[in-house]
């Protein structure tokens, strides 16, 4: 199940309304956000197809409760995978004047102010733009959250419904559609928030925390290895200086200091220059060692 289809689940199971206009603005998203107008026998009909049988019998069971027996609905198996459901209704004009989306002269296709005046309606209307228009990416894949309508205007309605709630989406035409993003996180969260997806909202959270421990984890293990790698690298250049002078004229020809370390070198292959020191008695810092080992390096190369 894509996690599109999971947050259209939780919204639809979570969202009974107890106001009965919340149920025209709902209605009122779903329509905006996937009503197409088709010519056919009868004239012009308002076609609404979806993928997703939860919300074609959501914006049908709504129909039929607010406006009676005005709609059909058919289902097309166009593959073993695709079923799509296609609600029709003859009376669009009416239809789209009573759910608030057209003047009375039923030009402008927008969002009327019985709508954007009321909170919960507000709150209702997002909600059905998202059953009927919006999808999010996979949150363990990237943050994106889109609403896609062929109507401008109401995108631009949208935008300033969303900003009523300090959500501050952004706007793009793609293809001849009208998009309404985000791709922050923290506002994904906060939208499905406000529509009701508290599930979802968890599984983000959590997908987030896990990749920020992943993330850290990755970084400590990086830095371990990479310190390690020097500690290696180091002590094998010095224990072959040490070999070299043991193999050329012994250790004992070494002033007692450098003979002292290289023998502890030898015995502590690796252990860092740190570590090296503070075997010593009196314990000498890194610098200590550091100098000692260079002098041993430099005898060795000279003896090559
Ligand atoms: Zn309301």
């Amino acid at each position: 199940m894509s996690f599109t289809a999971k947050v259209k689940e939780e919204i639809i199971k979570k969202s009974v309304h107890r106001k009965g206009c919340c149920n025209y603005a709902e209605l009122a998203g779903i329509l905006a956000y996937s009503a197409v107008f088709k010519e056919s026998r009868d004239g012009v009909v308002l076609q609404i197809v979806f993928e997703n049988a939860d919300v074609a019998m959501r914006c049908y069971n709504l129909i039929q409760k607010l406006f009676g027996n005005i709609a059909t609905i058919e289902k097309k198996q166009y593959s073993t995978r695709h079923t799509l459901y296609k609600i029709k209704v003859a009376d669009i004009r009416q239809l789209l004047q009573n759910v608030g989306l057209t003047d009375t002269d039923g030009v402008a296709f927008h969002v009327s102010p019985d709508i954007t005046s009321q909170k919960c309606c507000r709150k209702a209307f997002v909600r059905g733009a998202f059953l009927g228009g919006g999808s999010i990416a996979d949150p363990e894949k990237r943050y994106h959250f889109e609403f896609v309508t062929t109507h401008y205007l109401i995108s631009e309605d949208m935008k300033q419904i969303l900003e009523t709630f300090h959500i501050h989406a952004k706007n793009v035409t793609r293809q001849s559609k009208y998009v309404t993003y985000l791709k922050d996180s923290e506002t994904i969260c906060d939208l499905l928030t406000m529509m009701g997806a508290y599930s979802c909202v968890l599984d983000i959270y959590n997908t987030k925390i896990y990749k920020e421990i992943k993330n850290q984890a990755n970084r400590v293990t990086n830095f371990e290895s990479a310190n390690i790698t020097k500690v290696v690298d180091a002590s094998i250049r010095q224990v072959e200086a040490i070999r070299t002078i043991e193999q050329q004229r012994g250790l004992e020809s070494l002033d007692p200091p450098l003979q002292e370390i290289a023998r502890l070198r030898l015995q502590n292959p690796d252990i860092s220059m740190l570590e090296l020191g503070q075997l010593l008695t009196p314990a000498i810092g890194k610098s200590g060692v550091n100098h000692r080992m260079r002098k041993l390096i430099d005898i060795a190369d000279k003896l090559r």
